[in-house]
């Protein structure tokens, strides 16, 4: 029986394919009617300080009954700041991780961290961010493995984002996403983590870190992409609609959900192609 959760920020309203996600994350818990016996949590990720809308979680919360799932809801991202400053004292203390005060300008177009303030610390005193580094980590872990349960077993490959950030510069935001989700899928007991493909990547980062930390290894199922007629991920910026939108406006939304899992989409949308199935 698998423990799953879906994790949405509250940065902007969710779409279809959040819905999508949802939907994968509650049926390979629960099955579609309960009878998986799993759970299903709700963790709101509300550290992004700047761009997060409080007022957003209780939408998501109308959105996903709408869609007629079942949930248990777990303490937001924003109630779990000791946690993450514990995590990040401690991989200090291990040595692996440096200051950096690179700004995002300078960064513009790099996709992996070139290494900059690993090679000429920045001066003490500057607003700096934390960066895992990556070589010195997985020289202390060894080679790792971990498990999609649609792709299969993956060799951790950490140095394929590079020396990514642990510790935002922003003191009201001290953890990027990479420690607060491995932390808090730890805390919560999640066993299978369930997000789209275009997260795959990340895992490899996630899986390093719970070396590191000594956390349990969950599975993982990445699923496919909901993509718009020009092949682009649906996003509200690119005029799909939001789920609220759809919810107010009186569609069914159990109708929806039974869509989606039957792959009928939407006008112009469709899947990533892929190994990636529906549950
Ligand atoms: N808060 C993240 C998002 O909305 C969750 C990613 C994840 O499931 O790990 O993209």
């Amino acid at each position: 029986m698998a423990v799953t959760r879906f994790a949405p920020s509250p940065n902007g309203s969710l779409h279809l394919g959040h819905a999508w996600s949802a939907i994968v994350a509650h049926d390979l818990a629960l099955g579609q009617h309960g009878e998986r016996g799993g759970r299903l949590l709700l963790r709101i990720e509300d550290i992004d300080g700047q761009r997060s809308r409080p007022a957003l979680a209780e939408e998501f919360r109308a959105d996903l009954g709408w869609l007629g799932l079942t949930w248990e809801e777990v303490p937001a991202q924003s109630t779990r700041l000791a946690s993450y400053a514990a995590a990040a004292g401690r991989l200090r203390q291990m040595g692996l991780l440096y200051p950096c005060a690179c700004t995002r300008a300078e960064l513009a177009g790099k996709a992996v961290y070139p290494g900059i303030c690993k090679a000429h610390p920045p001066a003490p005193g500057e607003r700096m961010a934390w960066r895992l580094d990556v070589d010195r980590a997985t020289a202390l872990t060894g080679p790792l493995t971990w498990v999609d349960e649609l792709a299969g077993e993956q060799q951790a490959r950490p140095d394929l984002l590079g020396d990514v950030v642990l510790v935002r510069k922003d003191p009201e935001t001290p953890a990027s996403y990479h420690l607060a989700v491995t932390l808090d899928d730890a805390a919560d007991g999640v066993t299978l983590v369930t997000r789209g493909t275009d997260l795959f990547a990340a895992t490899h980062v996630h899986r390093l870190l719970q070396a590191l930390l000594g956390l349990p290894v969950p599975r993982w199922h990445h699923h496919a992409l909901l993509l718009d007629e020009s092949g682009q991920k649906l996003a509200k910026r690119r005029g799909s609609p939001s789920l609220a939108d759809r919810r107010l406006a009186g569609e069914d939304g159990l109708a929806l959900a039974q869509a989606l899992r039957t792959g009928q989409m939407p006008g112009g949308i469709h899947m990533s192609q892929g190994l990636h199935q529906a549950p």
